[in-house]
């Protein structure tokens, strides 16, 4: 089976029921793949913010650009196709009323050049398993005409009806077509240098591996000659494990697929009881939820002005220059009536800037979440652009915790996933 990537672990891990191995995915999708990486590439270039990138997205690629800015760092990225073989990764949908979402991607050669006031401190190139998440309308459905939605060329919030009359502030017009699909989320996931180093460095130690089995197994009481030839079989199961990775791609990976890997009956129990009280829970939507609020703690100036953070950052914290998802697993969770706290993992391989270097780690951030759980998981649900449930007036719940037009709190763990905790 061809898995690439942390995440598809991860999905595993959640038992994800709808994992389809469709190598040829929709032809809409691979489009929306494309012109998204295209505008990523753009996005490192000049800064222009993806079209495509859901509120969301924008929001969290935003907050990125200003933190090197901040540390005075300049990223470069570079995402082009390899030469030869290029292929897709399997794809993967989740789904409420309204959306679907698919995850689709194919391997990339990824660059990355960081330079401070001194000069270049980073630059490697990377194969990697890039996918997106992209958030479709369900066929036959509409979404309500009051759905509150972020206009996407000024990003005021307002409803899908406003926007498809022009938007109340810059008085755009948009189609249902200019709407959807969006990009929901973005997954890096690093094979190897594309040297070749690490390559090689595995093939050594498949080989030490596969002999060790071997004698291991082996009895030493049988003689010199079973002894060569358990080491000769050893050196064959081991270049025969090292073609497979080369051919796959994908035990490259397999010490960091494992992380988190004994979380998976907890992530299954959560998810099943979570279900009870909310029928359309998506495990990958919420581990694209957590990895906003990572993104929004990370890289935001000061978190706590945002409405969806409870908490500070702890004293001791990583600066993250970026951060690649590998995989996420639950501690453990609490469900009292309808609130749910919930102790998750985040395994991820990160750029670290320290004294003046960067560095490539493996780390994870362990955060808290919450909600009051109530209406069924909205996919399209984006704080950019609430209603208020008081007087049905859109606004932009970022920053503000009461209503502008009625003065109603806005109590956002209601609708969505709020961080109580990381570390
Ligand atoms: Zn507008
Ligand atoms: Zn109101």
């Amino acid at each position: 089976m061809l898995l690439h990537g942390g995440h598809y672990t991860s999905l595993f891990q959640a038992g994800l029921i709808m994992f389809n191995m469709e190598f040829d995915a929709d032809a809409s999708l691979k489009k929306a793949y494309k012109a998204y990486i295209k505008q990523l590439d753009k996005w490192s270039a000049d800064g222009t913010v993806p079209k495509l990138a859901s509120q969301d997205m924008r929001f969290a690629l935003e907050l990125q650009r200003r933190h090197w800015e901040r540390l005075g760092l300049k990223v470069e990225q570079d995402i082009r196709s390899p030469k030869a073989g290029s292929h897709e990764i399997p794809s993967v949908s989740y789904s409420d009323r309204i959306f679907v979402n698919h995850i689709v991607g194919t391997n990339k050669l990824l660059s990355t050049k960081i330079s401070d006031q001194g000069g270049v401190i980073y630059d490697r190139t990377e194969k990697v398993g890039t996918s997106v998440v992209v958030q479709q309308l369900k066929k036959d459905t509409q979404p309500p005409s009051d759905m509150p939605i972020s206009c996407p060329h000024c990003g005021a919030p307002a409803t899908l009806c406003a926007i498809e009359n022009g938007c109340p502030y810059c008085g755009t017009h948009f189609e249902m077509e200019d709407l959807f699909p969006k990009v929901t989320n973005a997954f890096f996931d690093v094979h190897e240098d594309a040297d070749g180093k690490k390559s090689k460095r595995r093939l050594l130690i498949l080989l030490i591996s596969g002999v060790a089995i071997m004698l291991a197994i082996c009895p030493f009481t049988a003689g010199a000659l079973t002894f060569v030839s358990s080491v000769m079989l050893g050196l064959i199961f081991g270049f025969g494990a090292w073609v497979l990775s080369k051919f796959f791609g994908t035990l490259a990976m397999m010490g960091k697929d494992l992380r988190g890997g004994g979380k998976v009956f907890k992530s299954l129990k959560f998810r099943n009881k979570i279900r009870a009280l909310d029928p359309e829970f998506s495990t990958e939507h919420f581990r694209d939820r957590a990895m906003n609020l990572f993104r929004m703690m990370a890289y935001g100036e000061d978190p706590t002005r945002y409405t969806a953070c409870y908490c500070d950052l702890p004293d001791k914290w990583d600066t993250v220059v970026d951060a690649y998802f590998q995989n996420f697993g639950i501690d453990k969770y609490r469900i009292e009536g309808n609130e749910c706290n919930v102790d998750l993992t985040l395994y991820m391989d990160c750029l670290i800037y320290k004294n003046g270097k960067i560095r490539n780690r493996s780390r994870k951030y362990r955060m808290e979440l919450y909600k009051r759980i109530g209406d069924p998981t909205d996919l399209g649900f984006s704080v950019k652009a609430v209603s208020c449930p008081s007087c049905a007036g859109t606004f932009d719940a970022e920053q503000v915790r009461n209503c502008p037009f009625c003065g109603h709190e806005y109590d956002l763990s209601r609708h969505d996933w709020v961080v109580k905790r990381i570390s």
